[in-house]
């Protein structure tokens, strides 16, 4: 972890050089373009708020992450709805509707020609009042959009990639609002998260409370085993993500078994094909957890095909948009 502004600076260089994907380098508040902000579209650089807000002191912050595939936003109403129902977890109710916001996110991608990008609603309490009650505070909704490829590069993805088991567990639901995309619990998520890059991993797979397999940091987790059915856990202390729910459909739809259960991690080493779903992951191949070694199957490549064509790709690489099919 970088202690200092130059151990900072190497950091950022050295992630600087190695990504392929120029975009993820610029620091996000330093872009051209503009950011929906409470009902009007503000410069990009201006979209600020102060540092006494609620949300960045108490985590009293929702979100979503939604991509544009080819012009069209996938599942756009779904994330809308997810997105109140998280603000209501929280206690509060948004000052648009799900309809509001919808319009909001297609127009912030029109306004930035965002035709291949990920799309970030995000609504949180503001600063009128300071400490862990905050009644009377505004709730702010902000959505910005960028273009943004693939979450791991393509040569990792078909690979496999490499995930390392988390010493931080999902919480119990009577110990936080779970269902919710609420801030505050991707703390553990960016704690984990680091803790497995340190050691050269991708990313890690969390256990829940019971140490029970749950999801990784950002995405849902599917398994095969020898019986040929699609296993995944059941999302009682999770987030039950959108791309899970098609992926389920998908795999249905191709005459495949999915059978939601308990997954234990001693189950793991006899799991033929184990994959990721998620917004930014879509169906991404893994190909070791911890000691163990899988290789990527044919359901996880219907699955990544079938994604592919559910959420527009297909169409973007026949129209020749090469960047969509990255
Ligand atoms: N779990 C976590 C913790 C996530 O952040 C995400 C990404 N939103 C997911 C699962 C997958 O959800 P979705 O498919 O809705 O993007």
């Amino acid at each position: 972890m970088p202690k200092n502004d130059t151990q900072r600076k190497n950091l950022w260089r050295k992630i600087l050089f190695t990504k392929d994907n120029f975009m993820e380098t610029i620091p996000f508040d330093d872009r051209d373009g503009v950011i929906w902000f409470n009902g009007e579209m503000v410069p990009w650089r201006e979209a600020r708020l102060h540092v006494l807000s609620h949300a960045l002191h108490y985590a009293s912050c929702v979100f979503e992450g939604e991509r544009s595939y080819a012009g069209k936003i996938f599942k756009l109403t779904e994330h809308s709805e997810r997105l109140a129902m998280s603000a209501e977890a929280l206690g509060f109710d948004l000052p648009y509707s799900v309809a509001e916001i919808d319009a909001a996110c297609i127009e912030t991608c029109k306004q930035n020609d965002i035709i291949d990008g990920y799309v970030r609603p995000v609504a949180w309490r503001g600063s009128e009042m300071m400490g862990v009650s905050a009644q009377a505070t505004r709730i702010n909704v902000a959505i910005a959009a960028w273009p943004w490829p693939s979450y791991f590069s393509p040569e990792a993805r078909m690979k496999g990639i490499r995930l390392k088991t988390s010493d931080w567990r999902r919480p119990d639901p009577q110990t936080a609002p779970v269902m919710a995309k609420a801030a505050g619990l991707y703390m553990i998520c960016t704690l984990s998260k680091h803790a497995a890059e340190a050691e050269g991993y991708d990313d890690c797979l969390m256990l829940d409370w019971r140490g029970q397999v749950a999801e990784a940091t950002g995405a849902n987790i599917f398994l095969v085993f020898d019986d040929g059915k699609l296993y995944t856990p059941t999302p009682d202390c999770f987030l039950d993500g959108i791309t899970r729910r098609t992926v389920i459909d998908l795999a249905r739809q191709r005459g495949i078994e999915v059978v939601e259960r308990v997954i234990m991690p001693g189950e793991l080493k006899d799991a033929n094909e184990i994959f990721l779903t998620g917004t930014a992951a879509e169906v991404t191949p893994v190909g070791e957890i911890d000691d163990l070694k899988f290789s990527v199957g044919k359901i996880t490549q219907w699955m990544m095909e079938d994604y592919d064509k559910a959420v527009g790709k297909e169409e973007a690489k026949d129209s020749g948009d090469d960047e969509a099919a990255a």
